[in-house]
């Protein structure tokens, strides 16, 4: 500051250059930022865009309020708050806001003042809202219902608060995207175009080639065309482009210096670096439109500080004329791009495995944290359910609402939270919001029984004499409501709800402590099995009551009582448990160890159709067999690990939270000595099997079912070799598959997958397991000429088949590296009692089955349903008295003659604030999955709602912010390249209100659904 020469010397130079540019002088500069399109230049639409993660390094509160700066310098206030003045400074800026979770936390603490200017900057579109949903969901570990959910919930408050309907799907993070996120979460949510950016390394490259990041987006062989959706693929990120354009307070790119009277005047140098990016886009770019998204990761913090540059370059940028620089929105650019009327290539399938480098497939994610996609997954089930009986009783009757259960749910499918690529501390926030959003619709959901079942005398929900609970914790056998004491007359009333718009028979199990046996409302006996509690069973319960808990129950169960159940569609059904001191049917427990009672070579499991063979030597599965669809198959299931990559080698890239990458693969074989133990009863056969001191499981063949249940328990995985270790099972079959099977997109569509082949491009293989992964989150099958080969799921896994005839998924992983994506932290999940902690044990069920060719359809999509709503199961003691005789043990929402047809499923029905029911149906089958149930389906509303009187029905988009006739007018229709635009799409033809009301116009009181519209 006091130094004299150099300050000699600017004078020098400032003179200088007055000299040659008579106007440079220090003064006041209006920057030109007016610029809009120009028809004949290449223009440059400059986003101002910020991605805040909702929870990843800190928990989503933090990241809001700004807090645990040391993890992360990242505050999402100050973000909302600075962008107000900077867009008020200047008219042409634009701002673009993206996570609803973030803005709905400020807008609700904003004064009257703000929220007015808001609305303006709103309306004047300076400010847009994009994508809208509560969070940038990901794409590959979560189920479509979430994700329909989660974008609902943004939207819906979007159009509450503002009347505003967001155009454009930003899902510019998430790691691979999904024929489902193109189809039904852009198109059919009314969305005229997508962005992302991370793609295959291989694809990207081809693309640029061929300048086809940019495609029609064609995911959906029902919707066919007309739900194409205009995606863009970013070059290389979400970020600035290369040439040093990031201008956070703290950041280093140059910033534009135009003081003459200062030192590193550098306007010239900083229109050419910013004219070189925009060229080089262009090259891998059609029409003479490219995007910069000027932001990343929680910027502008300090809004002003990017929009000063901004304001500078596009000043200076177009006084030098090469290219034209505007402030503009991913609306104005797809405007922009449509009015081109080009034609695009098109693009079916979709984004996945993604892989940004030969050694990193971002598969391991759809198997981290396997806990917390299972706590998702099953949060997920119940939060329909308890919809519906909010539904029932009437929103807010009981006190309670769905509404915080709705907000965790939404928050979880976020990018960095399903996945399990957050750090442990966000991972814990996540289950504390899902479980505290659970323990309100708990009370909710027992409330709404309480009314449901109410006195005969006085229904409703007045006089509520019966108090329901529940047992989430059942999984480990843990329920205190069924584990009491019977002894002294009382029973044990069990209320079965079914949440699917079909009749279901199903098996419960639940803990009791004596023999019991079980009566239906009408006083008859039914069939019941007594299964004593496995040791295993035991140890995994008392040992996780104490972590989750911080408590030791005094009383163990002693067994599990087994018994068929029935539910009416959407309805319920009560059973009654008594003890009988030495009369119930305990089913015989028979252990056998290795070569011994090796006389007879085979044990034979099930008593119905389906037998499971197991070899005698080794405990081992060899057979399915099927004696009604005559399917007999050899079979095997073994365990084995891959060795998680240390990052060692050549190549740094260790195998994480994100990434997947196997150093070899090796088999878990059962030890010997280990007992295998056959358990028979009359409902079902079990077998139980020690795998090695860490992987328990149990196959269940139950009498009326012909597929085998798998229930796994896996860890603590042992770490103390220093290898990380991720668990795969693998069935094994006969079957000539041709390197070829089927995963599912998000629990809809299957795509089909070919091992080491994309269709797209030569895959150069570098990963033959990793790269071979796909998310799954229904199910993976394969199929040869006769049969067809089913696994699904009950969370969201990886799996595929690396051998043709097997199918493989992963389990659980432990690992002791950080994968290099930013998380920092190696995925080493544990779980402590008393401050001594061991590995995270996971326990999960997977489902088997084979059909013959062309009907295993049937099987995935039906029980697919019950796996993803499994019964609500709720208790109730009946203290002497006669409960069935007073209150109502039997209920249907529908008319009792009525059911959904097989291929509808009911996926909302939800009582909103304002007073309207929003209901969605399912098709659940693709264009031709199977050869009746893919028809067209219709819905009789009348009778799925009987005693409501329908007032007005009105068609909606997906997320329920528009109407669909409206919002099919509005979208804008791509051309696409080779195609001629004629196609036939089945989809049902709208609504006819008046064929509701009409009660005199039997014949035609039906709706026709669209045909595999959601
Ligand atoms: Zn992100």
């Amino acid at each position: 500051m006091a130094i004299d020469h150099p300050h000699h010397r600017t004078r020098i130079s400032a003179l200088l250059l007055v000299a040659l540019w008579s106007l440079a002088e220090s003064k006041y500069i209006a920057y030109n930022t007016t610029q809009r399109i120009v028809a004949d230049k290449l223009n440059v639409h400059i986003v101002a865009h910020t991605h805040d993660d909702v929870g990843w390094l800190k928990t989503v509160d933090q990241y809001y309020v700004g807090s645990n700066n040391s993890i992360q310098g990242a505050c999402v206030q100050n973000v909302l708050d600075s962008i107000i003045p900077s867009l008020l400074a200047d008219k042409n800026r634009r701002f673009i806001y993206v996570e609803q979770a973030f803005f709905q936390r400020w807008w609700r603490q904003q004064s009257d003042g703000i929220k007015k200017t808001v609305k303006e900057l709103l309306s004047s579109g300076q400010l847009e809202f994009i994508n809208g949903g509560m969070c940038m969901h990901d794409e590959a570990a979560v189920h479509y219902i979430d994700m329909i959910d989660q974008t609902t919930l943004g939207h819906r408050f979007i159009k509450e608060e503002f009347g505003i309907i967001p155009r454009i799907g930003w899902q510019i993070d998430p790691f691979g995207h999904s024929a489902v996120q193109a189809y039904l979460l852009s198109a059919e949510v009314g969305f005229d175009a997508l962005y992302f950016f991370r793609i295959d390394y291989q694809d990207r490259d081809k693309r640029k080639d061929l300048k086809s990041l940019e495609v029609i987006w064609r995911a959906s062989k029902s919707l066919g065309l007309s739900a194409d959706i205009f995606t863009g693929i970013f070059p290389k990120n979400y970020e600035p482009p290369p040439g040093g354009f990031y201008f956070e307070v703290n950041d280093d790119s140059p910033v534009i210096q135009d003081d003459p009277l200062l030192f590193d005047y550098n306007v010239q140098e900083r229109v050419d670096d910013f004219v070189a990016a925009a060229l080089s886009q262009a090259n891998i770019t059609r029409t003479n439109h490219i995007m910069f998204t000027m932001g990343t990761d929680f910027k502008y913090q300090y809004a002003n500080s990017w929009f000063r540059q901004l304001d500078k370059f596009i000043h200076y940028v177009n006084k030098d004329g090469r290219v034209n620089a505007l402030y503009s929105t991913p609306s104005i650019y797809t405007d922009a791009k449509y009015a081109m009327e080009e034609s695009w290539p098109l693009k079916t399938g979709d984004f996945f495995p993604y892989a940004d480098h030969p050694n990193a497939y971002w598969t391991g994610y759809f198997t981290s944290r396997p806990s917390i996609k299972g706590y998702v997954r099953m949060m997920s089930g119940y939060y329909l359910a308890a919809r519906q009986l909010e539904f029932f009783t009437e929103r807010n009757s009981s006190g309670y609402t769905t509404d915080s259960l709705a907000d965790a749910l939404a928050i979880a499918q976020h990018h960095d939270a399903v996945t399990g690529t957050e750090k442990q501390h966000v991972a814990n926030d996540y289950a504390k919001r899902l479980y505290i959003g659970y323990s309100e619709a708990e009370k909710l959901v027992g409330a709404s029984l309480a009314c449901l079942t109410a006195p005969t005398s006085s229904p409703g929900c007045y006089n509520m004499t019966t108090k329901f609970e529940q047992c989430p914790l059942l999984n480990i056998s843990y329920c205190p409501p069924s584990e009491v004491d019977l002894s002294h007359g009382k029973k044990l009333i069990v209320l079965v709800y079914n949440s699917l718009g079909w009749k279901r028979n199903d098996i419960i199990r639940i803990p009791v402590i004596s023999e019991s046996i079980v009566h239906d409302s009408e006083g008859n006996e039914i069939e019941s099995q007594l299964l004593p509690l496995a040791d295993a069973t035991v140890n995994l319960r008392s040992h996780h009551v104490k972590a989750y808990l911080g408590i030791s129950s005094s009383i163990t169960p002693k067994f599990w009582l087994i018994f068929p159940v029935s539910a009416p569609p959407l309805g319920f059904n009560t059973y009654f448990v008594s003890s009988t001191k030495g009369k119930g049917l305990v089913a015989s427990v028979s252990t056998f160890y290795s070569s011994e009672e090796s006389k007879n070579s085979n044990i034979e499991i099930g008593k119905g159709k389906l037998k499971l063979l197991y070899n005698v030597k080794d405990g081992t599965l060899t057979h399915y067999l099927n004696s009604r669809s005559l399917v007999k198959a050899s079979m095997e299931q073994t365990y084995s690990y891959y060795a998680g990559d240390s990052g060692s080698g050549g190549d740094p890239q260790a195998s994480g939270a994100y990434i997947f990458r196997p150093n070899g693969t090796f088999p878990i074989k059962p030890e010997k000595k280990t007992p295998t133990t056959i358990v028979r009863g009359s409902i079902l056969d079990e077998v139980h099997q020690q795998i090695n001191p860490w992987i328990y499981q149990v196959s269940r063949v139950y009498k009326g079912k012909e597929h085998v249940e798998v229930e796994f328990t896996v860890g603590p995985i042992p770490v103390d070799d220093e290898i990380g270790k991720e668990i795969v099972t693998k069935i094994t079959t006969g079957m000539v598959t041709n390197k070829t099977f089927y995963t599912d997109s998000n629990g809809r569509d299957f795509i089909k997958r070919v091992r080491d082949y994309r269709s797209e491009w030569e895959l150069q293989v570098n990963q033959p397991v990793a790269g071979n992964y796909y998310p799954i989150n229904l199910g993976i099958y394969m199929q040869d000429d006769s049969a067809e080969f089913s696994v699904l799921v009950d969370r969201s896994v990886g799996g595929s088949s690396i051998l043709d005839g097997q199918i493989e998924l992963m389990l659980h992983r432990r690992l002791l590296y950080d994968d290099g994506r930013g998380v920092g932290e190696a995925l080493n999940e544990t779980v402590c009692v008393n401050d001594e902690c061991a590995g995270l044990t996971v326990q999960g069920k997977f489902y088997v089955k084979i059909d013959p060719l062309g009907e295993g359809s049937r099987w995935r999509r039906t029980f697919g349903q019950e796996i993803y709503s499994p019964l609500l199961v709720a208790f109730s003691i009946e203290d002497g008295g006669n409960w069935t005789g007073s209150h109502t043990a039997n209920f249907s929402a529908m008319d009792p003659s009525y059911s959904l047809p097989d291929n509808v499923a009911l996926i909302t029905l939800q009582a909103l604030e304002d007073g309207n029911v929003l209901l969605r149906l399912a098709h659940l089958y693709e264009v031709g999955e199977h050869k009746d149930l893919s028809a067209m389906a219709y819905v009789e509303l009348k009778k799925m709602f009987p005693v409501r009187k329908i007032g007005n029905i009105i068609e909606m988009n997906l997320s329920a912010n528009q109407e669909k006739a409206a919002m099919e007018k509005k979208r804008l229709k791509w051309k696409t390249e080779g195609s001629s635009g004629v196609e036939t799409i089945a989809r049902g033809g709208p609504v006819d209100p008046s064929k509701l009301f009409s009660s005199r116009d039997r014949p035609s009181r039906r709706k026709g659904l669209d045909q595999k519209r959601c």
